[in-house]
């Protein structure tokens, strides 16, 4: 069955993009941990990063890059956390989430926004790329 960042990819569920090119998108995390918190994703459907061919993830880290530059632009923090998890979502996907402090990379303190601040957000961050 299809992992739900691919049915996002193919348009059958809705998000709150950031970037695309050929083998990647980026969204906002629709549960973030902070404003701004942001899911780098490689298009092909692949369960664990460490799996990934050198060179897709080569191609990851650089997308991830560009999004976390501009996330730094657009959002105030004192830096762009990144961690890689996935034992929600089986399809690798790379957080970067803007930091202030160190709770805002557990994974249990989350901030609420409304549907029209994921927008706004996401729009803001898409300028900056
Ligand atoms: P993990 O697999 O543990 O790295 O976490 C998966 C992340 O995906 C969580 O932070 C979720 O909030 C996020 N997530 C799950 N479904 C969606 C969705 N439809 N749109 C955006 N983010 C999502």
């Amino acid at each position: 069955m299809a992992s739900i960042f691919t049915k996002i990819i193919n348009g059958e569920i809705p998000c709150y993009k950031v970037a695309e090119d050929e083998h990647f998108i980026a969204f906002l995390d629709i549960n973030p941990n902070a404003k701004g918190h942001t899911l780098c994703v490689p298009k092909q459907e692949i369960n664990k990063i460490f799996e990934m061919e050198e060179s897709h993830y080569l191609e990851l880290m650089k997308f991830s890059h560009k999004v976390a530059q501009a996330l730094e632009r657009t959002v105030t923090c004192k830096r762009i956390g990144m961690a890689v998890v996935g034992l929600e979502v089986p399809h690798v996907h790379v957080h970067l989430i803007p930091i202030n402090a160190m709770q805002d990379m557990t994974f249990q303190h989350k901030v609420s926004m409304e549907s029209s601040e994921f927008e706004a957000l996401a729009e803001a961050i898409q300028k900056e790329i």
